[in-house]
């Protein structure tokens, strides 16, 4: 409960920042690109994952979302049949 509001909290604070930025690898309170933390890595159902991230500049945290999406296959191997 008491998580919930200090989310809830933070989410006004980013909402009510007009520098906020949306991309990878930024942060999306002070902007700060490269002094960022990534933590654990959680997949979603389907085809989505994501990192938890800190920055280092402000101490803000957040999770960064990716769509992951089919590239090719490689290291191909398959037992011979005798
Ligand atoms: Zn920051």
């Amino acid at each position: 409960m008491n998580n919930n509001n200090q989310q809830l909290s933070k989410i006004n604070t980013t909402m009510n920042n007009n520098n906020q930025q949306h991309e990878q690898g930024v942060c999306p309170c002070c902007g700060n690109e490269g002094n960022i933390d990534y933590g654990a890595i959680t997949s979603l159902d389907g085809d989505s994952m994501y990192f938890e991230a800190v920055c280092n500049e402000c101490e803000a945290t957040w999770e960064e979302h990716y769509t992951l999406t089919f590239d090719s296959h490689e290291q191909i191997q398959k037992t011979n049949e005798q």
